[in-house]
């Protein structure tokens, strides 16, 4: 008979990031990178891994909307191919009920992504593959049953997306050789966290460019004269060849982010990554326009619909997937396609905890089956806190190895889900003051 899934376990864990300011910048200065996250177990012994990011508080609200979730997976059988992974995540996202949440938005869509990926991760485990991989053996008949083409016809038909996939078809296993081989281009966010001293930027830039990264990322967006020093410290200190991408996360209004862009266009940054509200796809499109600097975005872009606008208003020059903030791998591949339509690279976004773990495999499939091509593109790249993973990412030489190990690398070791659970875990219950502990 075949297996079903029986268990569906929800986790509140977090780091205390905040301590260190790892993860500052100009909007979230004090992140606690925390995780709301799902195993799904089945009665014939496989797990499925998943989780949403989030920077702390609110955490447990993504918990709860995980769990209520859970009517759609318990007892349903265990997914093994690409219509089961269909139809889960067509049911996940189109509760009559839930769906008045967003639709297709914020916390109840981000739920849906934790448990469509866990599915996926349960799935390819089964399959013996890693993520990129078993994406990468499927049909592109497959691959277009898996995305919900609601609301994308007018720009990206089916049609459209199976002549995509099936161009991409004859190159795929030498694709899939070079990035065994070679890996896949990363850049560093680590130098640049706007809590760092001037020093700290510098040694790091430098021991980011010995390591073999080609682009590093500055925060941006809190005072102007301070993002000046550090751009002109950071490009003194890599020197003209090395990229070096700034990023507001959502700091300015729009013509607020055409100034700003403009003061700091000498020390040619390589893209202004988030200038202003992520919904905000004309102002996307103004600062574009409006100044020199290439603009990217992604990270909080809510559903594949706001995607196929900044395409269409050609507001963006890169388009950063997260794997963790849409409805999971289906409604990622839907972007992937619409990028590859539009000829815009992806460079997805990572940082946060166990976001380069998931999204590496989203754009090693685009390689090998979507974009074909890793040109312009790189995977963002921070080193916090993988010695939590089972299989952590790995980045030699400024490049992803290839994954080798079966799943989405998303499980977090045991004694991680134990230590970190927010609020009961030891690391928390350590760090409360004590008369807290012991009233
Ligand atoms: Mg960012």
């Amino acid at each position: 008979m075949r297996p079903s899934v029986t268990g569906f376990e929800v986790h509140d864990i977090r780091f205390p990031t905040s301590e260190r300011l790892d993860g500052s910048d100009a909007m979230n200065p004090d992140p606690d990178y925390s995780a709301a996250y799902v195993v799904l177990r089945t009665d014939g012994g496989h797990e499925g891994h998943g989780f949403v990011f989030t920077i702390g508080r609110g955490n447990e609200v993504t918990a709860a909307a995980i769990e209520a979730l859970r009517p759609y997976v318990v007892g349903r059988p265990a997914p093994t191919s690409a219509a089961d992974l269909a139809v889960l995540h067509h049911d996940l996202t189109h509760d009559s009920q839930l769906r008045w949440l967003g639709p297709e938005k914020g916390v109840m869509h981000m739920a849906a992504g934790a448990v469509v990926n866990a599915a996926w991760d349960l799935a390819a485990t089964t399959a013996g593959l890693p993520v990129w991989e078993f994406l990468a053996s499927m049909s592109p008949e497959d691959l277009v049953s898996l995305v919900d083409f609601r609301y994308l016809t007018d720009v990206l038909t089916r049609d459209e997306a199976l002549a995509i996939l099936r161009a991409a078809e004859p190159g795929r296993t030498e694709r899939a050789r070079l990035l065994r081989e070679e890996g896949y281009p990363a850049y560093t966010t680590s130098p640049g966290w706007l809590g760092y001293d001037d020093a700290k930027l510098v040694r790091l830039a430098k021991e980011a460019v010995a390591d073999g990264f080609v682009q590093i990322k500055l925060k941006v967006g809190a005072d102007l004269d301070d993002d000046v020093r550090r751009l002109s410290l950071a490009r003194a200190a890599v020197g003209p060849g090395i990229r070096i991408a700034v990023d507001a996360n959502q700091r300015w209004d729009v013509c607020e982010a055409i100034r700003w862009m403009a003061a700091l266009a000498p020390y040619e940054p390589h893209w202004i990554e988030e200038p202003t509200s992520p919904d905000d796809i004309l102002g996307h499109a103004a600062v574009r326009a409006g100044q020199p600097v290439k603009v990217a975005t992604g990270e909080h872009v809510a559903n594949r619909v706001v995607f196929k606008q900044l395409l269409q208003a050609g507001a963006v020059d890169f388009v950063q997937i997260d794997a963790a903030r849409v409805a999971g791998v289906n409604e990622n591949l839907a972007i992937l396609l619409l990028a590859a339509k539009y000829g815009v690279p992806v460079c997805p976004h990572a940082g946060g905890v166990g976001l380069c773990e998931l999204v590496q495999h989203l754009a090693m499939f685009d390689f090998v089956a979507v974009s074909g091509s890793r040109e312009d593109r790189v995977i963002e790249y921070v080193d916090h806190l993988h010695e939590h993973f089972a299989a952590p990412a790995v980045v030699e030489a400024g490049h992803y190895r290839a994954p080798t190990a079966p799943g989405f690398s998303a499980r977090m070791h045991p004694a991680t889900l134990a230590a970190y659970r927010y609020p009961d875990g030891p690391q928390w219950l350590a760090r409360r003051p004590a008369q807290e502990v012991t009233s």
